[in-house]
């Protein structure tokens, strides 16, 4: 995640997140249960009074957490900022849904069976010290104390912990995630240029190849986790549901799905920093990737990750005062040769390879797709710039 707030001269505020394993004891697991039910109970009392009162004066009115506190007093057990944080998310998803209703719904109701399980709390620096701070092997929060985590990296000693969001997968691990305020001295912008400047065009079977012909194959391994994703998956569909032998396979099965998002993201976070720390800019093509998936070729393309490869790559490039430039998804790329710049009307998106009538070069077809993406991405940097 990343983002701009206000700063000091020359600083610009980004926002980092850092996803941390937790390890609670019992006691911190029970009470992180009690604050996942509380979240969910004060969401739905504040939503329904806020309907009632709607419907009655016309008028939208959200109460406080504090109101219900009499009324259900086990919400005093937890942390009271988790509370609060359940009211700012109601009225942002009503600010939301007023604004843009064509695109956000209105705010529902939660159910334990379909929410996923989480709260989030806020950081308060008093002069006795913040109430949520990090230790050399956990993390110190209001109610639980400190809660053992496993951290992959660590935050820089500038940086502001702003707010913590604790949260249990279906497979029953805890993470935590801690956004930091992280004021950093603003880039100088980069120019591009053709040298300094890489095209990506998606592909189905080596997720981009760039215009100079590199590709980033997806690991053998994940390939071969999502092959044993689908033999559960085919051995579930046998399976009598409500067995204990198939309660063992749905539990292998969000196990492995788990595991291979991890693989996946780890796979996009490498490939998004080399390429933004080796380029200064990356031109793309805003494809549809979820109407190609609906295509002749069974790949989920959607699922693939490009669209979150290309959200990776936007902030870190950004950090970089460098340009990610985005081409619209109907230029044609696919079938103008990037040597002699002939467009023609169609190419066979079977081959992998083409020769030109014209000039008679002989393209791989995305790698020249690529080029395309890049020439003309440059061409548009320029016009805006
Ligand atoms: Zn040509």
């Amino acid at each position: 995640m990343a983002g701009r707030a206000k700063a000091a001269d020359g600083q610009v505020i980004q926002y980092t997140t850092l996803k941390v394993r937790l390890y609670p004891t019992q006691d911190q697991a029970e009470l992180f249960e009690k604050t996942f039910g509380c979240c969910r109970y004060i969401w739905n009392q504040m939503l329904s009074d806020q309907r009632r009162f709607y419907a009655e004066t016309g008028a939208h009115f959200i109460p406080t957490p504090a109101k219900y506190k009499n009324s259900a007093p086990f919400l005093k057990e937890v942390d009271n900022q988790a509370l609060i944080q359940e009211q700012n998310k109601l009225s942002q998803a009503f600010r939301l849904f007023f604004k843009d209703p064509e695109n956000f719904r209105h705010p529902k109701f939660k159910r334990k069976k379909d929410d996923r399980d989480s709260f989030t709390a806020c950081n308060h620096v008093f002069e006795s010290g913040p109430t949520i701070y990090t230790t050399r092997d956990g993390i110190r929060m209001t109610k639980a104390g400190v809660v053992k985590a496993k951290f992959p990296r660590r935050a820089q000693a500038w940086w502001k912990l702003k707010r913590i969001t604790v949260s249990k997968t279906r497979t029953g691990k805890y993470y935590c995630s801690i956004l930091y305020e992280c004021p950093v001295r603003r880039p100088e912008p980069v120019a591009p240029n053709a040298e300094t400047t890489i095209g990506l065009k998606y592909s189905m079977g080596h997720f981009y190849v760039a215009d100079n012909g590199e590709m980033a194959d997806p690991p053998r391994w994940l390939r071969r986790s999502r092959e044993k994703l689908v033999r559960i998956q085919q051995k579930l569909s046998r399976m009598e549901p409500g067995s204990k032998n198939y309660e063992e396979a749905v539990q292998k099965y969000r196990l492995l799905h788990e595991h291979i998002a991890n693989q996946r993201r780890d796979f996009l976070h490498k490939e998004s920093s080399r390429i933004a720390n080796d380029w200064n800019a990356v031109c793309m093509r805003d494809d549809a990737l979820a109407e190609m998936s609906k295509g002749p070729s069974r790949k989920d393309a959607a699922s693939s990750g490009y669209r979150m490869f290309r959200e990776m790559l936007r902030y870190k490039l950004e950090r970089q005062s460098k340009p990610l430039i985005i081409l619209d998804r109907y230029a044609p790329t696919a079938r103008t040769c990037s040597a002699c710049g002939l467009a023609q009307d169609s190419v066979d998106y079977k081959v992998k390879t083409w020769t030109c009538p014209k000039c008679g070069i002989t393209h791989n077809r995305e790698a020249n797709a690529a080029k395309n993406i890049k020439a003309q991405g440059l061409v548009q940097f320029g016009k805006s710039a």
